[in-house]
């Protein structure tokens, strides 16, 4: 991927389309169109600024890449969608220029399209099924489907006209919705939409889960989110912040005393993973989650207007090679690192991280030491970092992930210098919920276990998202928040 200017992608787009007879365009016509970039900040710009890195298709670009569509009548790319969302449907509305009708189609199955439509893992789930990249043996050129569910979510909040759903009369039934990440605000909108009254409790004093305080504000803006987030409370639901269920109040006392009728748990996995070695307590040592939180949530980024302690050294490692250690480094960039370096043990080919944010953060100027890992963090008289001591790999057969494994060299041992060390090593599930409920059952790495339809262990209380799932993705928590919506719905309409 090379980077091409904005104004560049809309010329051609508009000059393709002025070829282009789309009253009659058979398949082999739509699968020669190519696939439309996503205009993008200039890498140099873009590295020292926090606004979105990707600036959205022009209304050129959307209409070519829906054409691209071949309407194909078994719809493959919703078997890969976790929610089911009637792509082709949404997409030909977009090539007939017809937005509205294009964003209700997608909101029939997804609350938050304008946030799917960025942080959705798309290469991996609805493009991987899709006949167009079949065609072209390349996923990366299948039809561009949150590029184009991005557009027409846009476009919807730009024209300030956002429908609001419909709601049943009160049933005087009460639920507490724990958490609001995609999962807690999925579930929450859908028993509120059945009539029955919602609370719902957060710890932060900002509500979004992972979206607010880990995606960074250069993947998915701020505003996006409260936009979404503010038509819940349009809804009628109601709102406890800076309230930590199982310490501010247990979760029996909520059904016991409280008198919700039943409870749906969406607490996610925020408890960042170390590697437990040497030095990871020196000072300029931290994990992705605490950076990112400082960074996004505190506005660690905007240092004029918040006094946020952050620190990023001139030389920067971040350790690992998923989207959150990309956001960790990219993030490094714009908040003063001057050199920032991933320390992958894989290769690239095994990165679990999107390819675009890959490609991303290359463009931004970060380094990329792939096959490495480290063995321990050096630090200096004072107690902070210094160095990182590194081990070089290389892969043996597959684990039970199915990547293969990497197996150190003997005495491969390296140093390089630096002065601040981030750990994005993946996230477990916050434990605090499971302690102070024993009624709950949790497995070993101490995910709620739940039925088929989310129930949990105890009568009444629902889970799901990345407390059920282990770290997963926005779509998934969303899906799994409105099973167990459904579910509390049927359980309180007995
Ligand atoms: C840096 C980063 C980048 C990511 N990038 C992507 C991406 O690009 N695409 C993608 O699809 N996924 C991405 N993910 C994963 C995705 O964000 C999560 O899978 C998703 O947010 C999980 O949703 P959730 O609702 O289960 O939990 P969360 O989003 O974690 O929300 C849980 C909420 O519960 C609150 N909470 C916790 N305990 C309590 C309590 N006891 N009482 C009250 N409130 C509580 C938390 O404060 C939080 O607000 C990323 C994750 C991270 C960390
Ligand atoms: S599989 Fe691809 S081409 Fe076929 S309907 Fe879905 S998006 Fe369109």
């Amino acid at each position: 991927m090379t980077f091409i200017p904005a104004e560049q992608l809309r010329r051609e787009a508009q000059e393709l389309i002025e070829k282009i007879d789309f009253s009659n365009i058979k398949p082999k016509d739509r699968i020669a169109i190519p696939m439309q970039e996503m205009p993008a900040q200039e890498p140099a710009v873009r590295a020292k600024n926090i606004q979105e890195v990707a600036i959205g298709y022009f209304e050129e670009q959307v209409k070519l890449e829906a054409e691209r569509c071949l309407q194909c009548k078994n719809a493959p790319c919703i078997k890969g969608c976790p929610v089911e969302i009637d792509i082709p449907g949404f997409i030909k509305a977009a090539a007939e220029g017809d937005y509205q009708r294009s964003v209700n189609i997608i909101k029939k199955s997804s609350m938050l399209p304008a946030i799917c439509g960025r942080v959705c893992p798309q290469e991996t789930q609805c493009m991987a099924e899709c006949t167009v990249g079949k065609s072209l043996k390349d996923f990366d050129k299948s039809v561009a489907i949150g590029r184009i569910e991005r557009f027409v979510a846009d476009w919807e909040r730009e024209q300030g006209k956002m429908s609001l759903p419909e709601i049943a009369p009160a049933t005087g039934k009460k639920v507490a919705i724990v958490g609001s990440g995609p999962a807690g605000l999925t579930a929450a909108a859908d028993v509120r939409k059945a009539g029955h009254e919602v609370v719902l409790f957060e710890a932060f004093h900002k509500l979004g889960g992972v979206m607010i305080y880990g995606i960074p504000e250069f993947r998915l803006p701020k505003v996006i989110l409260d936009k979404e987030i503010d038509n819940l409370l349009s809804m009628g639901v109601t709102i406890k912040k800076n309230f930590l269920v199982g310490r501010t109040r247990k979760l029996n006392d909520l059904i016991e005393k409280d008198g919700f009728d039943a409870v749906f748990v969406g607490t996610g996995a925020g408890l960042p993973n170390f590697m437990n070695i040497e030095g990871e307590g020196l000072v300029g040592v931290s994990s992705a989650n605490e950076f990112l939180t400082r960074a996004n949530l505190m506005k660690a980024y905007t240092p004029d207007k918040a006094d946020t302690p952050i620190f990023t050294g001139k030389k920067t490692a971040i350790v690992g090679g998923g989207n959150v250690a990309m956001d960790a480094a990219r993030m490094a960039l714009r908040v003063g690192a001057e050199e920032v370096y991933v320390i992958y043990r894989r290769t690239e080919k095994e990165m679990p991280a999107r390819r675009e944010e890959i490609a991303h953060a290359k463009e931004e100027g970060i380094t990329f030491l792939f096959l490495t890992n480290p063995k321990r963090i050096i630090g200096d008289a004072d107690g902070k970092v210094s160095g990182l001591e590194c081990l070089k790999y290389e892969l043996g057969e597959p684990d039970d992930s199915g990547r293969r494994k990497p197996v150190e060299i003997k005495g491969s041992e390296f140093i390089l210098e630096m002065d601040s060390v981030i750990m994005a090593l993946g996230n477990s599930s916050n434990p605090l919920i499971s302690q102070t409920t024993p009624e709950i059952n949790v497995n070993r790495w101490g995910n709620i276990l739940v039925s088929g339809d989310q129930k949990t262990s105890m009568e009444r209380v629902y889970a799901g998202g990345d407390i059920v799932l282990g770290a997963a993705t926005v779509i998934l928590a969303m899906g799994e928040g409105r099973k167990a919506a459904e579910s509390i719905n049927k359980l309180l309409a007995e």
